[in-house]
This record gives C-alpha cells, structure tokens and sequence, in this order.
C-alpha cells in the first residue's frame, strides 16, 4: 500500500513546505482520507484517479479541498465523486459548504453523463469495501463526531487518528491487528498548551506518548500529522526529547510503501 500525506503550503523556494495546515492522505492515488487540500495539492495522476474520499469529520482543514476538487473535476467526470461519510458528516456538508452561498448544491448539477457527487452513508464503527480498501470506521474523541481508519489493501494495513484527543477503541482495534504497517497519529499543540488541547480535542506530545501506552506491542512505525504550523518546531523538539519507539514525524508529500 502506497500511503502518503499531501503538502498543503510553500517554502521561500516555493517548494512544498514542512507545514501542515489541512489534511489529506492518499492510498494508492486513489482513494483520498479528507480533503482539506486535495484540489490544490494532488498530483495528475492523483486527480485522474481518485474518486472516493473518506471523510473523517467536518471541520475545514479536513474539507477545504472538497468544493474545489468537485469545480475542478465537473465537467470532466465520467461518475461521480463518492463521499463516504456520516449523515451528519453529510447533513453539515450540505448545510454549511454546498449551500449556494458558500458554494453551489453539486448534489443537485450534474454534468454531461450524470451525477458529480454521491454521498455513501456510513456509520461510526462500520467496515466498508472502498475501491480496492476495506476500511472500519473507529470512532474517536473529537469536538465534533469524528472516526479514525483502519484501512487494509488484504496485504497490510493502516490506522488513521484523523484529529482527536484520548481515546481507546482506536489503541484496541491497533492491539487487534497481525499486518499493522503503520499508525498515523495527531499531535496538534505542545505539552504548554493542555488546556488548549483538552477544550479542542487534541494531543499534545505528553497525552500521545500516554496514548501510546495503550499500544506498547506495537511493531510498525508510528506517524505525527496535524501539528498546528506556528507550533511545529516545539512539537516536533517535544517529541524527539521524549525518545518514543518507532516515532517518526510524517514527512509531507513523501511516499510511505507500506
Ligand atoms: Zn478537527
């Protein structure tokens, strides 16, 4: 499985930056998990390819790229775009993005040859075929309902936090596991910033390394996404003097082949 997370801004040199400021992950150039920069920041390949996105939750750096990528593909699609998500995921959606005055209802155009987008429902906890993927939905500890992924190709498999703060299924379903290749985890603020984290649902360095205590048999690596950018290079020095196994910051943009 071929896992990667895309940039999602430039350096001085314009060159994708270490910055993180929206998500999206592919599998396979295929399959996107959110779209908080995927319009702007796929490749061609990617972009002719992908026509299944998993949803995490609503929240804009995980759905930025979504009216976007649906602009830009309109009239070029053959079949529409499916969104797998919850109807809530959905019913927000609808609501507050593809309403016409934030963007147009593309649920009600369609282009030449049909339908651009199709919402396929799913509920936390779930296990659903996605192209070639079985995906299980894992609820996790969000502000608003949000899952993680535990993705698998039949070969390996991989487990998403998406954003959230402590939480348990997600370590058992991780525990459960004989082909786990990798665990993509968030770490959004620095051990400063508790409060901040406990009232946002999110990790800190201190609260990740207590979460990985849930998982100490782990034998495959572990990712950091979603650092808050202003507080990137604190999170990152947190978490290198805490020396956890296997921790790697995720590079953007690079290759993971799981
Ligand atoms: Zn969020």
């Amino acid at each position: 499985m071929r896992f990667q997370v895309l940039p999602s801004s430039i350096d001085e040199d314009g060159r994708a930056s270490a910055r993180q400021h929206l998500l999206t992950a592919m599998i396979d150039d295929r399959v996107a998990i959110d779209a908080g920069c995927l319009a702007m920041s796929c490749t061609e390949v990617q972009r002719d390819n992908v026509r299944d996105i998993l949803l995490t939750h609503t929240h804009l750096d995980h759905i930025a790229g979504l009216p976007i990528f649906l602009d830009d593909m309109f009239a070029r699609l053959d079949g529409p775009i499916r969104v797998h998500a919850t109807r809530e995921m959905v019913e927000i959606l609808e609501r507050d993005i593809f309403n016409w005055s934030v963007y147009p209802r593309f649920s009600e155009l369609r282009n030449e040859r049909g339908a651009v987008i199709e919402y396929v429902e799913f509920e936390h906890g779930d296990t659903f075929q996605v192209a070639h993927l079985t995906v299980k939905s894992i609820p996790v500890n969000h502000k608003v309902l949000a899952t993680g992924f535990l993705i698998s190709d039949g070969t390996s498999s991989v487990a998403i936090t998406g954003d959230t703060a402590e939480t348990d299924e997600f370590w058992q379903v991780c525990r459960s596991m004989d082909d786990l290749k990798g665990v993509v985890v968030e770490a959004a603020f620095p051990n400063e910033f508790d409060e901040l984290s406990a009232v946002s649902n999110h990790l800190t360095p201190l609260k990740l390394q207590a979460e990985l205590e849930k998982f100490p048999e782990r034998k495959c690596p572990v990712y950091v996404i979603n650092i808050k950018p202003m507080y990137r290079e604190t999170v990152v020095s947190q978490l290198e003097e805490l020396s956890i196994a296997g921790l790697e910051i995720i590079e953007l943009g690079r290759v993971y082949e799981v």
